[in-house]
């Protein structure tokens, strides 16, 4: 996706502070950090969200998920840490590419969601 900003970030046309990257994943901090530690994972490969993922999808999003801790330790994050996925309009997501958000610190992060 020629517009898209992550795939801009994979492409080194828009910097970034990566964290991590191999094939098929890239992790670099957050522009807008909401805790000590956050980190996106996307998939390099455009998937605009889970809402378009499909089954062929699935190694690469088990790749994000499986490096997530390893990132979150060398981050920042040694004892545990939030994955939040965004999705589509009800999710709020606001970039169209699809990334998990590694959120932690050495602190608890907080509650899930605030109850409405
Ligand atoms: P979401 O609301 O789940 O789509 O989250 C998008 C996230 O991308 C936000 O936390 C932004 O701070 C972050 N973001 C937007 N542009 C950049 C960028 N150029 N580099 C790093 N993070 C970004
Ligand atoms: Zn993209």
């Amino acid at each position: 996706m020629s517009d898209c900003i992550f795939c801009k970030i994979v492409r080194g046309e828009i910097p970034s502070k990566k964290v991590y990257e191999d094939d098929e994943i890239l992790a670099f901090n957050d522009i807008n950090p909401a805790r000590p530690v956050h980190v996106l994972v996307i998939p390099k490969k455009h998937i605009a969200s889970l809402a378009t993922a499909t089954l062929e999808d699935a190694p690469v999003l088990g790749r994000m998920l499986a490096k997530a801790n390893d990132i979150a330790v060398v981050q920042g994050s040694p004892d545990g840490f939030r994955i939040i996925i965004n999705t589509g309009r009800v999710g709020q997501q606001e970039v169209p590419h699809l990334h998990a958000h590694i959120v932690g610190g050495p602190d608890p992060v907080g509650p899930m969601l605030k109850r409405v």
